[in-house]
């Protein structure tokens, strides 16, 4: 495949734009080489502007559940902006939105919409702190939620000591009200809450994390940090950007049955438009401003594009009632076929996989938290990104994502993917 104009293209952005990207992992740093620039999409395809058709596997990072420039939802953001594109005033569609929302998510009474993953958790964690009149929060380690300050942190000297900035520009003060926790590890959880009593307001976790590539919560985890949360008076925040609206109608509270007390949306819910989204029960969403005194607010948000693109996606989600379980069989397909090429070609490996959430990691041994899978941070993924490529598939350019299957995905584009991959490592 040739890559010229991509090139080209990279080459002007570095000039103006920080590292030619609006968004590092959009580089391929990690990896090698420049980074493809996409003209279109359609379904499962991307189409580069050096006219390549790429079978995508990233899906703009998880929002393009149903496949890329899906009608019914262009069509709605087409109808919209003829209505104008913003007020910043109240909108009905906000409420309809907000109403399918809480009716599809368990345990939410009231949402309030964001522009992205990032706002939603930040003001999450606000709330949290507000509402409890507590400063610390607990995040484990190789969980994203968002490049805010609070979260920027994943190396501390131990657990129960202090976190320190991974980012500068992070300052000493905003990272000590971060606590480091292990994920999937309720013993470390336990101890950090004991040596700090009263003083966490929260603990934010990925249900199933897709941020250290796909990690799922071992049995009991979930169920676990519900328990402690409760024993401590902390909250429990899901951090559902990525589960929510993918791995079930009403994320990942419906499938593992463990409520949480605050919840936070992002991809999915904007169908591919900027949104992000956070929602609770009324007592503690009323502690929002004007009602309550926690201040949170955006020009943009609830933005009538984004809320039509949304509102259309969710109820496309809704109606479908067999989209879940096509998920669940085309990723189940992909998993099956990829074990079975690597077996043959005794390709170490291992593959998590909840729902359509999918990673392969090039190490025998298990992945349960970020260290166990730093394993995969290998050569052998690079040989297997850039041999995908070269083939025509696209997968994110670093070994510590998730790959998010969309419904427009057929069997001929799974079954032409693993035979890429026998090919790679035949
Ligand atoms: N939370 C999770 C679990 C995410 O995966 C992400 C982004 O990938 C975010 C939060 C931040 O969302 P955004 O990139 O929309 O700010």
């Amino acid at each position: 495949m040739l890559y010229q104009r991509s090139s080209q293209l990279f080459a002007e952005a570095e000039k103006v734009i920080p590292g030619g990207v609006n968004s590092p992992v959009r580089a391929f740093k990690s990896v090698g080489g420049t980074p493809i620039f996409v003209k279109k999409a359609k379904g499962a395809y991307l189409y580069d502007e050096d006219g390549n058709r790429l079978i995508d596997y990233i899906n703009s990072w998880g929002p393009m559940i149903l496949g890329h420039a899906y009608e019914p939802v262009v069509n709605a953001v087409i109808e919209k902006a003829k209505l104008g594109t913003s007020f910043g005033m109240p909108t009905e569609i906000e409420t309809k939105i907000a109403e399918l929302a809480v009716s599809m998510v368990p345990n939410i009474d009231k949402i309030r919409f964001v522009n992205s993953g990032t706002e939603a958790c930040m003001s999450a964690i606000r709330l949290a702190r507000g509402f409890t009149s507590r400063e610390k929060i607990i995040k484990f380690k190789g969980c994203y939620h968002g490049h805010s300050d609070s979260f920027l942190i994943s190396a501390g000297s131990g657990a129960v000591t202090f976190g320190s900035p991974n980012s500068p520009g992070v300052t000493q003060g905003t990272a000590k009200d971060t606590l480091l926790a292990i994920y999937n590890d309720l013993a470390n959880v336990r101890a950090i809450l004991e040596a700090n009593k009263e003083e966490v307001a929260a603990i934010i976790v990925e249900p199933v994390a897709g941020n250290m590539g796909c990690v799922p919560p071992k049995k009991g985890f979930l169920e676990g940090l519900r328990a402690l949360c409760d024993e401590f008076g902390a909250l429990l925040i899901f951090d559902e950007v990525m589960t929510g609206f993918r791995l079930a109608r009403g994320g990942a509270q419906e499938l593992f049955k463990v409520n949480a007390d605050l919840v936070t949306f992002g991809k999915v819910i904007g169908g591919g438009l900027p949104v992000g989204a956070f929602a609770g029960r009324a007592e503690i969403m009323n502690y929002l401003a004007p009602v309550g005194p926690v201040y949170q607010a955006g020009t943009l948000s609830g933005n009538p594009l984004a809320m039509a693109a949304g509102l259309t996606m969710l109820q496309e989600i809704e109606k479908d009632l067999e989209l879940f379980s096509r998920l669940e069989e085309k990723t189940a397909y992909l998993e099956k076929g990829l074990r079975r090429v690597l077996e043959a070609n005794h390709v170490d490996h291992t593959i998590n996989r909840v729902g359509s959430m999918i990673s392969v990691f090039f190490d025998k041994r298990e992945v349960v938290d970020f260290d166990t899978a730093g394993y995969g941070h290998n050569d052998t993924f690079n040989k297997f990104f850039h041999g995908l490529l070269a083939e025509g598939v696209y997968i994110a350019p670093s070994s510590y994502e998730t790959w998010f299957i969309t419904d427009a995905l057929t069997y001929e584009d799974l079954d032409y993917t693993i035979n890429a991959v026998n090919k790679i490592f035949a």
